[in-house]
């Protein structure tokens, strides 16, 4: 076993916790997974995954300007870290495969995602709530305020029977 690899800066005051300035949590994977599976039931799949790709592409671009601006870090050091540090924080370790400024577009595989541990025998991706983390970090990649259509698309899911999951995006 290792240690984490993230630093985390208590406030014995109020008990937040932060690292690199945000305040973050630390929850027990079946508590999030399902809590997730529970909204996913409620309101429907179609419904469910169109509202998480918004607010998580609002998450990952808050993340990444919050980041560069601390760090001092530049658009493509950033995105590089917003991946490390997912995988860092547990939420499956992630790899860029690919990513092409020019074309808009990119690939990223994840293995040991929190999604598929917990749902494995599915018969469909269950990982979406990340392809929001993923047009979000593509949108700040290319200017953050930009309104510009992205798409993601979890294309092979390890819940499904794959080795890993694979995501591919691109901007419209
Ligand atoms: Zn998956």
């Amino acid at each position: 076993m290792a240690r984490p690899e993230v630093d985390i800066d208590v406030d014995p005051e109020t008990g937040i916790w932060r690292t690199d300035g945000l305040p973050m949590l630390y929850l027990p994977r079946h508590f999030m997974v399902n809590n997730h599976v529970a909204v996913e039931e409620a309101l429907g799949l179609d419904t469910y995954r169109a509202i998480l790709r918004i607010a998580t592409d609002k998450s990952a671009v808050h993340w990444c300007k919050s980041t560069a601006k601390t760090l001092n870090l530049t658009p493509v050091e950033t995105f590089h870290r917003y991946f490390k540090r997912l995988s860092q924080r547990g939420w499956g370790q992630f790899t860029v495969d690919n990513i092409d400024l020019a074309n808009k577009r990119g690939a990223i595989s994840l293995r040991n995602s929190i999604f598929a541990l917990e749902q494995q025998g599915a018969d469909r991706a269950v990982c979406y709530m990340f392809e929001g983390f993923m047009t979000g970090a593509l949108r700040y990649l290319l200017d953050a305020e930009t309104s510009a259509d992205i798409g993601c698309n979890e294309e092979a899911c390890a819940a499904a029977g794959h080795t890993a999951c694979r995501f591919s995006f691109s901007a419209v």
